[in-house]
């Protein structure tokens, strides 16, 4: 495993007691700050304004298909890995208005929503989440085909990465070389110390933008010490680990996996209630609403968040392609791991171990990867 270092220069340490300021510059600079709180007994990203509101001394507990919140003694700001929640319902929204249309006469006038120019400043990023965002950006605003709406909301982001010091029980993102620590997409990434009750944030600009708002820091130069303290908790992240899937082979090795018995196997406990997918930082399907109003004056069309497990999802004239659980795990599995590789160069998994947390039978993508593969 490479060894996780910090860059030489224009790193800075903020105490955590100054932590407010660096939201105060962000609001000051006309960002919406949405960050992680606490709702329901789990993490969720919402609007935020103060450093109370982010989930003060808590952490999870992720396991196959079990989630729960603990309180810590320590008063960790980012104690937590991640919820169910991802980042890509502020860029890629559930439900998304794509027009409207009102009745003109014998015609009709089709209104186009106005751009979303909010800006908005993600607070705790995770280097995994990174990761699934660039996948977004390639998909959404790097293609043939561009997605105004997405590239709108991006424009105008400023993303605040939290490099992870203590793993999740279901993450693998070491082995998917996704984190622990992030590495570029960032405007700033902190990483949370606490040592003999010292609590501060070594803070590492990764753009302009970012550092433009260090300046307005009350931040100082790190000791080495803190720097190296850093760096020694991010390699203890890493390879604190269990879970992993060999990203480089996985591919290939899957593809020849299309009719292994395995499949029903997994199939016999797969609900097909498409948790896996509503929780997955990287999936973007999508269907279409079309509704008029009573009076049929007014139509609009919404695209609407859609899952691969749904049976609607592959209906075609006559049916549905996919009408087997089977071959809707198998199209899940196989889209994240191979056919993502052929369609954009990358694997469409990030390592997050959401998935896993959240299917309500514990069903665990990287111990199904090893027992498909685990024969050539
Ligand atoms: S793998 Fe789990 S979360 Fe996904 S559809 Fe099946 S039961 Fe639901
Ligand atoms: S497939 Fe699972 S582990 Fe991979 S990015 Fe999606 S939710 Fe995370």
């Amino acid at each position: 495993m490479t060894e996780i270092t910090f860059p030489d220069k224009d790193v800075v340490v903020l105490e955590r007691k100054n932590f407010q300021s660096l939201l105060d510059a962000l609001s000051d600079s006309g960002y919406e700050l949405l960050g992680p709180t606490v709702r329901d007994s789990a993490i969720v990203y919402e609007r935020i304004h103060a450093v109370d509101e982010l989930p003060v001394g808590w952490v999870d507990v992720c396991e196959p298909g079990k989630y729960r919140l603990v309180k810590d003694k320590k008063k960790t700001l980012f104690g937590y890995t991640i919820g169910s929640q991802s980042w890509r319902r502020f860029l890629h929204p559930p439900t998304n208005k794509l027009w409207e249309a009102t009745r003109d006469g014998n015609g009709f006038k089709v209104i186009q929503p106005e751009p979303d120019q909010v800006k908005r400043a993600l607070i705790g990023v995770r280097s995994c989440e990174l990761a699934a965002l660039a996948i977004h950006d390639k998909i959404f605003s790097q293609g043939q085909y561009i997605d105004n709406s997405y590239r709108e909301r991006r424009r105008n982001l400023f993303v605040v990465a939290v490099n992870c010091v203590r793993p999740g029980g279901t993450c693998f993102c070491a082995s998917m070389k996704t984190g622990p620590k992030a590495t570029s997409g960032f405007d700033l990434a902190l990483t949370e110390m606490y040592v003999s009750n010292r609590h501060y944030f070594i803070v590492e600009p990764g753009s302009k933008a970012g550092k433009k708002l260090v300046d307005k820091l009350p931040v100082k130069q790190p000791k080495e010490s803190e720097i190296k303290a850093a760096q020694k908790e991010l390699n203890r992240a890493a390879a604190g680990m269990t879970r992993t899937i060999d990203s480089e082979h996985i591919g290939k090795l899957l593809n020849k996996k299309f009719d292994d018995p395995h499949w029903e196997t997994i199939a016999e406990r797969c609900l097909t209630c498409g948790n896996c997918t509503m929780v997955c930082p990287t999936c973007f399907c999508t269907n279409m609403e079309d509704s008029s109003d009573l009076t049929g004056q007014h139509a609009e069309r919404q695209r609407k968040w859609d899952s691969c497990f749904t049976m609607d999802y592959s209906y075609i004239h006559g049916g549905s392609i996919r009408s087997s659980v089977t071959s809707r795990y198998r199209q899940w599995m196989m889209h994240k791991l191979v056919y993502w590789q052929e369609q954009f160069g990358m694997l469409g998994c990030v390592g997050c171990g959401r998935c896993i947390t959240w299917c309500p039978v514990g069903i665990d993508i990287t111990e199904e990867a090893r027992q498909l593969t685990v024969t050539e």
